[in-house]
């Protein structure tokens, strides 16, 4: 990709400025592909020390409420961004935690022992594919080859969706395409973009005033959250996945999202 197609995170800021202006803003962020790189396996997905600092001078501000909106169990996001972040969603917003608010689909209890046979079932079935890998996040399930030969990967994954297909066909699982997995998990509407509206509702209550979201996002499920953005809202989009026709602006990776939270911290204070 041409360095050329990403946008600098000071010109960003810029938008960001102009746009939030006088207003508290709402900055949500997904974890991986956008706040850490890309990993082998998930376990492997850690934020850096420096955007460990920056997110607590983020939750220092009063201005700005922040929180990070993942495909990961809530629980599992919780421990690798810390206590302080006010607001965690998990499972594509399935499953959300905020201060004296907690929020969990309906559609979450009635699927865990459906996925709890599927995972029997595709370790069982897929055990010739080397290096893949399942995510049990007991209301939903990945199956990752990242680590597979590229000549396995593909098969896999088309093996995993026919596995799961007689729940899909029946509406009670839904699948979703990743970087490099494939997930199964409740076939309800709710979405990313489901979770930010709840979010924003939330924050609006506690500050009385109408916020600015200010989104980042890498993947084909942020795309949602940024569908559901209007004119005071920012949509950033990281990496070259999400569509650039719901994006106002693209930074490259993790280390520009980083010097983008550095120069937020420094705009909000002067405002
Ligand atoms: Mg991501």
């Amino acid at each position: 990709v041409d360095g050329a197609f990403y946008d600098l995170p000071s010109v960003v800021i810029d938008d960001v400025g102009r746009t939030t202006h006088g207003r508290h803003v709402l900055l949500l962020t997904d974890y991986d592909g956008t706040l850490a790189e890309l990993a082998p396996t998930p376990a492997e997905a850690t934020i850096s020390a420096e955007l460990q600092a920056d997110i607590a001078e983020v939750e220092a501000l009063p201005s700005v409420t922040f929180g990070v909106v993942s495909g990961r169990r809530l629980s599992d996001v919780r421990v690798r961004v810390g206590p302080e972040v006010e607001y965690v969603a998990g499972l594509h917003g399935l499953e959300i935690e905020g201060p004296q608010s907690k929020f969990h689909h309906h559609a979450l209890d009635a699927v865990v022992p459906v996925i709890g046979t599927l995972v029997q079932a595709a370790r069982q079935a897929l055990a010739w594919c080397p290096g893949i890998y399942f995510e049990d996040k007991t209301y939903a399930l990945t199956c990752h080859v990242r680590l597979a030969p590229s000549e396995c990967a593909a098969r896999a994954l088309l093996e995993f969706e026919t596995l799961a297909e007689p729940q899909t066909d029946a509406d009670v699982l839904k699948t979703m395409s990743g970087a490099k997995a494939l997930e199964v998990l409740p076939a309800t509407d709710w979405h990313k973009g489901r979770a930010v509206e709840w979010i924003r509702a939330r924050v609006e209550a506690r500050v009385r005033e109408p916020v600015s979201v200010v989104y980042l996002g890498d993947d084909r499920t942020d795309e949602d959250a940024f569908r559901s953005l209007g004119a005071v809202d920012v949509a950033i989009g990281v990496g070259e996945r999400p569509n650039g026709a719901l994006i106002d602006w693209r930074l490259e990776g993790p280390a520009c999202v980083d010097r983008f939270l550095g120069e937020f911290v420094r705009l909000r204070r002067r405002e």
